[in-house]
């Protein structure tokens, strides 16, 4: 084959790699057909195997590693970069970004577009919900200010500008998606996974499936608008941001287009796995996901045994303290209108989208 581009996704089998390992070798891709290369730390799962790309096992945080496997590839024509550490660390994840730009760009001289995926962090501040940063009013808009706050979604941006200053041609996108509902067990901040799993086992123990909120109700995610952004609608978003001349070198927000109430979720999550559903009542005092589940690791592994699913480990497929941040949200909506302008009319449904990911779990054998 000869290949109209080629594709580096650093964080393969996150939440968006995944989706983007998928989408961009398919037939009709934007400016393909594409080679696709995939990098990330752990060997390569059975989930990733389907998607026909380059697997390369590399640490990007290890400066040697990342020069000795990335510095080897001379034929990249864009990069998506669609990792981080794990942690809000600024320098763990500025060096891991910065080993990348000084791998690829001195040895691929076809290199025309640089993706990063940051996130509505960059509005609300860090994920601690007692760090005192006071979010921006939402529906948030790409030109509001920098909060005052380290955050190292500012770091990734300030290299991105200097890095693509320096080279002629070089055009850039960041891309801010609201939560992500999408498929990977390796996810770090996998809001479809923790509640999938925790349903299960509600299911798996004859349970009602509890809503667990936030421990201080006002804070109650239950009533209010909320939003998501759909993995590979994120992915298709990048695609475009790579290869559309009317979206070089801007900031964009990503969502789903519309807007839902999680009291609607729970309501679709029970009805899926057939558990009853005790919903948000006043003045309720309960316990977060994460106290919920903390001793559930055996039970995890007895429906793994019992169901003969792909062997995971309860706190890679439900990361329930990120279900709890999340039940703490509230009125925070990322506004679409600059993608829109720009020539961007992707949209999902997001009520669609939660059982889509939920099914996707069940056909790659992560769930019964
Ligand atoms: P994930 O946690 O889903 O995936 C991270 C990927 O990066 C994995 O493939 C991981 O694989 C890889 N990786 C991590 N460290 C390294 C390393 N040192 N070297 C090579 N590969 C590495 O990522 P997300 O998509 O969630 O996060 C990307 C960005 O999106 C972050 O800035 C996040 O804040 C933002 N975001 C995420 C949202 C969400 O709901 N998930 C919502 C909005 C924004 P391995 O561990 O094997 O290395």
């Amino acid at each position: 084959t000869s290949y109209q581009s080629v594709g580096l996704i650093i964080g393969v089998t996150g939440i968006v790699g995944n989706s983007l390992a998928e989408i961009l070798p398919l037939p009709d891709t934007p400016a393909g057909p594409w080679k696709v290369y995939g990098v990330a730390r752990r060997p390569r799962p059975a989930w990733n195997t389907d998607h026909p790309i380059n697997y390369i096992q590399c640490d990007v945080a290890n400066t040697e590693d990342t020069l000795a496997k990335l510095s080897l590839l001379t034929d990249i024509t864009h990069i998506f970069y669609v990792a981080w550490t794990g942690s809000e660390d600024c320098e763990v994840n500025e060096t891991m970004f910065h080993n990348v730009l000084k791998a690829v760009i001195p040895n691929s001289p076809n290199l025309r577009h640089i993706c990063i995926q940051t996130g509505i962090k960059h509005y609300t501040g860090p994920l601690d919900p007692d760090s005192g940063v006071l979010p921006h009013d939402s529906p948030f808009t790409e030109d509001l200010p920098r909060l005052n706050a380290p955050n190292f979604y500012h770091n990734l941006e300030d290299i991105l500008l200097e890095e693509a200053a320096k080279k002629k041609g070089l055009t850039w996108s960041v891309h801010r998606p609201a939560l992500v509902f999408g498929f990977s067990p390796y996810s770090m901040m996998n809001i479809i996974g923790a509640l999938a799993v925790y349903a299960v086992i509600c299911k798996h123990e004859n349970k009602p499936l509890i809503y667990h909120g936030a421990p201080d109700n006002s804070k109650d995610s239950w009533n209010v608008y909320a939003d998501a952004a759909d993995a590979d609608l994120i992915a298709e978003h990048q695609i475009w941001a790579a290869v559309d001349p009317n979206a070089k070198n801007q900031v964009f927000n990503c969502s789903n287009g519309d807007i839902f109430k999680w009291k609607q979720m729970w309501k679709i999550l029970a009805e899926h796995f057939e558990v009853e559903l005790v919903g948000y009542e006043d003045g309720q005092k309960r316990k977060s996901l994460q106290e919920m589940m903390k001793d559930k690791g055996p039970v995890w592994d007895e429906i793994v045994r019992k169901h003969k699913l792909l062997p995971t480990k309860l706190e890679d497929v439900a990361q329930c303290w990120f279900a709890d941040i999340v039940c703490q949200s509230q009125n925070l909506v990322n506004g679409v209108n600059k993608s829109k302008e720009h020539g961007f009319l992707g949209f999902r449904d997001s009520k669609k989208s939660f059982v889509y990911w939920i099914e996707k779990m069940r056909a790659s054998k992560i769930i019964p």
